[in-house]
Formats: C-alpha cells, sequence, structure tokens
C-alpha cells in the first residue's frame, strides 16, 4: 500500500481490503456518545463529501482552508478534499485573527471550513470579518452542521498525480512568523511509511490521537493507519484523567503527542497508588516534535511500565528520523533514532561541506518526504541547497549507528562578543537546578557584546527565591565555561508556547526582554 500514488489511492486499496474494520473513533465524554467510522465508511462517505463540495464549486486545484478539531468530520472532509484533488490548506483550531488572516490570504483560499461555536469561541464570526476583509470574496462554510454530500456519480476521477502540490501547511512560527510549507500526497504517504516503519506495529494496535488532527501529524499518523489496517481513538478535549476513559473502552496500545504530553502521563502516574497503571492497555507513547530531556525518557519507562519512542520531524519533513521500539534505553533515551531508508541526513558546516560522524554542524535533508518548498518563492529558494538538500535550521550529528542527536538551533545560537552559545546547553543544565521548572535561553541585542545570555525561567512550585547570582554560581559549579554564563535572568509565572505542541517561543520572549524598559534583576 505505500505505493500509492495518492491518498486518495491509498484509502480506496485500504477499504478494499478491510471495508468493516474500524479506522476512525470517536471518543465522548460518555460512551454512549462515542462514534465509529470504518475504513469502507470513510471512503465511502468522503466520496459523498467530495461530490457535496464539487457542487458547491470545489474543483481539483482549488484552496481550501480548513480549521477544525480533531474529529471523524474533519478527517472525512480532508479525504474528500483529497478525493477531488483540492489544495487543502489546515490550521489549527487554537488559532486567532492574526494567523488565520494572514494564511488564508497567503494561500488564496477560496474556500474556509470552520466548526462554528467552538470551545466557546465563534469561528463563523471570526471567518466572516477575516474573509469579507479581501476583495477576493472567501465562501465560508460550517462543516460540522451541514457537511455537503451527494451522489458522488457527479464526480470527474479521483487525481493520479501524487506529485502535485496538495497540501498548504504553516509552521510553528517558533523563529519567525509562520512559513506555508507545500506538500504533496507522496511527500505525507513516504513521512507516513516512516513513522509505520520505525514503529513495529501489528493489526491488533489501537492508537490514540490527542494532537490537533490539523498538525502535520495528523496526515503522518493518518497513513499508518492505513498501512497497518487498525483504528485510532480521537479526542477532540483531550484531558488527563477524563479522557482514560476512551483509552480503557477503546483498548489504546499506542499513543501520539509531544513532550508535554509525556509529562501530562507522568503526572497522572504520580498521582495513583504503587503498582496500579495510568492506562493497563498502553504499551507505547510514540511522540516527537519538540526537544526530550532524556529523564523523561527513563521516566515514563520507570514509572509508567510502558516504552516510548520519540522522533525528529517538522512541518517540512513530517518525520525524519524515529526511534524503534526495540532499541537500546540508551539510543532511546539520548537520541532521535534512525532515518528510514530513502531519508538522507548530511551534516555540514555552514558552506555545506559534509562533516564526520560525532562532529555537529547543520542537519540537512534529502528524501521523498521532504516538502516542495515554501509559499512565498523567495523563501524556497534560500531554503535548499545546490544538491537538493533542505536545509533545516537545525543543528546536530550522527553516531557512527547512524542515529541523530540533535543539539539546538542555528537561530538558537548565541553570539557573545564573537564566541557562539549553545542555548540547549545552558537550558539542559538549569533544568537540573531544583527551582527551576523550564527555562529558555535567549540571546539579547547588546551594544557592548553583540549579544547578551539571558535566562528566562519558570519556577518550581514551592521552591525559594531564584537569583541571578544563584544560578550563574549554579551554572559554574557545574563546568560552564565563564563567557557562557548568563547575564540576564527573568523569572516569568508561564513561558510564552505555541497551542499545538506547547513550544516555547522564544521570539516573544526577545521581543519582550530587549525592550530597554524591561525590568533587570539585576
Ligand atoms: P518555525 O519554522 O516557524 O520557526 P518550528 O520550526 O518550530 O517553527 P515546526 O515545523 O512545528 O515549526 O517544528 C519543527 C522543529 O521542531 C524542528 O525544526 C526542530 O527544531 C524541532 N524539533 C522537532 N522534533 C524535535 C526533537 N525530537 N527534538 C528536538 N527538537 C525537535
Ligand atoms: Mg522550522
Amino acid at each position: 500500500l505505500g505505493e500509492s500514488r495518492t491518498l486518495w489511492e491509498l484509502i480506496d486499496r485500504r477499504a478494499d481490503l478491510t471495508p468493516d474494520r474500524p479506522v476512525l473513533v470517536q471518543a465522548a465524554a460518555e460512551p454512549s456518545g462515542d462514534r465509529t467510522l470504518t475504513f469502507g465508511e470513510l471512503r465511502d462517505r468522503a466520496e459523498r463529501v467530495a461530490a457535496g463540495l464539487y457542487e458547491r464549486g470545489v474543483r481539483p486545484g482549488t484552496v481550501v482552508a480548513w480549521q477544525l478539531p480533531t474529529r471523524i468530520e474533519t478527517a472525512l472532509l480532508s479525504f474528500a478534499l483529497a478525493r477531488l484533488g483540492a489544495v487543502q490548506s489546515p490550521l489549527i483550531p487554537f488559532l486567532r485573527d492574526r494567523e488565520v488572516g494572514y494564511a488564508l490570504r497567503e494561500s488564496k483560499a477560496e474556500f474556509f471550513a470552520v466548526p462554528g461555536l467552538w470551545r466557546g469561541f465563534d469561528h463563523t464570526e471570526m471567518a466572516r470579518r477575516l474573509c469579507a476583509e479581501g476583495d477576493n470574496g472567501i465562501n465560508v462554510f460550517e462543516a460540522y452542521a451541514s457537511l455537503p454530500e451527494a451522489d458522488p456519480a457527479v464526480l470527474p476521477p479521483p487525481p493520479s498525480d501524487g506529485t502535485a502540490v496538495r497540501w498548504i501547511y504553516w509552521t510553528s512560527g517558533t523563529t519567525s512568523d509562520p512559513k506555508g510549507v507545500l506538500h504533496t500526497d507522496r511527500s505525507l504517504i513516504a513521512g507516513g511509511s516512516c513513522l509505520a516503519h520505525a514503529l513495529h506495529l501489528t493489526e491488533s494496535d489501537v492508537g490514540s490521537m490527542a494532537f490537533p488532527f490539523a498538525h502535520i501529524a495528523g496526515p503522518d499518523y493518518t497513513v499508518m493507519l492505513l498501512l497497518y489496517g487498525f483504528p485510532a481513538v480521537m479526542f477532540e478535549h483531550f484531558a488527563l484523567p477524563a479522557s482514560l476513559d476512551g483509552y480503557r473502552r477503546h483498548g489504546v496500545t499506542v499513543a501520539g503527542g509531544s513532550t508535554a504530553f509525556y509529562s501530562m502521563f507522568l503526572t497522572e502516574q504520580r498521582r495513583l497508588p504503587a503498582g496500579q497503571k495510568v492506562s493497563p492497555t498502553l504499551r507505547l507513547l510514540a511522540g516527537g516534535g519538540a526537544p526530550k530531556p532524556p529523564e523523561v525518557y527513563h521516566a515514563v519507562v520507570r514509572e509508567m511500565g510502558c516504552r516510548l519512542t520519540h522522533g525528529y520531524g517538522m512541518t517540512e519533513v513530517p518525520m525524519i528520523t524515529m526511534g524503534a521500539p526495540d532499541d537500546t534505553a540508551e539510543n532511546l533515551a539520548t537520541t532521535e533514532g534512525l532515518p528510514p531508508d530513502g531519508m538522507e541526513i548530511r551534516i555540514t558546516d555552514a558552506d555545506g561541506n559534509e562533516l564526520p560522524p560525532g562532529t555537529d554542524g547543520e542537519v540537512r535533508l534529502r528524501g521523498e518526504a521532504v516538502c516542495q518548498g515554501y509559499l512565498d518563492p523567495a523563501q524556497s529558494a534560500d531554503a535548499f541547497d545546490a544538491d537538493g538538500f533542505l536545509i533545516t535550521g537545525d543543528l546536530g550529528h550522527l553516531r557512527r549507528t547512524g542515529h541523530l542527536v540533535l543539539t539546538g538551533r542555528a537561530k538558537d545560537i548565541i553570539i557573545r562578543k564573537g564566541e557562539n552559545i549553545s542555548a540547549k546547553e545552558i537550558e539542559d543544565l538549569l533544568h537540573q537546578h531544583p527551582a527551576v521548572g523550564e527555562a529558555a535561553v535567549i540571546g539579547l541585542p547588546d551594544a557592548e557584546r553583540g549579544e547578551r545570555v539571558c535566562a528566562v525561567v519558570e519556577q518550581r512550585a514551592g521552591t525559594g527565591g531564584l537569583s541571578l547570582d544563584a544560578i550563574t554560581s549554579y551554572l559554574r559549579g557545574e563546568g560552564l565555561s565563564p563567557y557562557k554564563l548568563p547575564e540576564q535572568l527573568e523569572v516569568v509565572e508561564a513561558l510564552p508556547r505555541n497551542e499545538t505542541l506547547r513550544k516555547v517561543l522564544k521570539y516573544k520572549l526577545r521581543e519582550r526582554f530587549s525592550a530597554p524598559s524591561a525590568p533587570r534583576e539585576r
């Protein structure tokens, strides 16, 4: 099935193979509210929705943005668009006017599907407001109240070219404004195949989707379900312990999420009496997308009695490397795993010269799962090197075994008096300080030194005062070179994070603390 040219071909072949097996289970607060869709129903209903959209004017190549939560209807709409060969631009439901307006304008969306009133927010009202602003009159429709359906006889044949741009995904906007990333059906199938390849699951597994379906992990995960033929439980509002009922009812064995997701499970586990498991059937947490401290790996394995594999991905390349569940604990705890066949990783210096194993450099990638570029042609031009490798902006090295170790981001290097300082190195040490919850180290413009090192930390509840002196003497004690010591400390209630993976938004910290009026520790 992994050879399928398009997503529609993949779903069609899977539905022929196992039409009656469930693929998506919507977990509701009450068991009576649970809904199940089989592979056969997914194909047949998506085809009817495609016909309904066709009657409303959606054609192959029409750009349709959708901002919808993790629900069966979202999958139906997305597959319907794949059937039509439309270009879809998924938006995370938590985004508001600024980001949504930007994405709609940049992608030149002609249709915009919204959930109506969702979690107390009127998406239709926002959509009408934003779409009225433009002169191209975007057609807004509520996808849940009235997912259009019609007789598939009206439809043109499904697309056959898997290498046409059919997806515009948006990056998290961690380092700058979000970038529109162009994907094809083939690149998404390749990403999902990589995930499937690494995880060694079986037909009797049951997955869980607690992340936004609009995230690039959505198709990744769905492709995996189509390849294996097992179901995933979808949570529109994932929360612990409430969602664990859904885990029990449906026997979830493998759950996807980010580092914050693992921590939620650990917190829950620590509330329980010894010997009792958070979820008796859960055997694998498989996530990625953000750094994972090795302690988290060990705590999950020890306390939850569950395996954890963590991968490296980005909107541009949904899955780059993934830990295999049967790899050694050392590799699983300290690396991002191995790349699958067909993913080439090159570690280079700034000029693009390849570096040997063990040496840190820029991570560059080439392979079928890599995006076609960005919506903005100027960004695309800078994104690839002469050999066609994507320049990721991430830093790391390869071990001799081929395992990838990420060490930070190029934009996260602080250059103080001409010396490069890795924010991650300092953060890793700060995370081991008993009074520090989460830490983010940033470079701030400094007339004298170019940049100065500023540590922004969340204080752990119930711990004593954190001061710049206390922090610097601790870091000195840990052996950090004096030129890397923070010169500014900011203690904050909560670090600014994005809604998708709870990633720390360092550019917001830079904006906030670069201001001359920002309060200083000393
Ligand atoms: P933007 O590109 O808009 O600045 P972003 O890069 O955070 O935002 P995403 O595409 O959501 O947007 O995130 C991809 C990035 O997340 C990677 O380039 C990498 O820096 C980081 N990342 C992903 N997986 C891991 C991981 N396992 N460990 C550490 N960092 C990771
Ligand atoms: Mg990025």
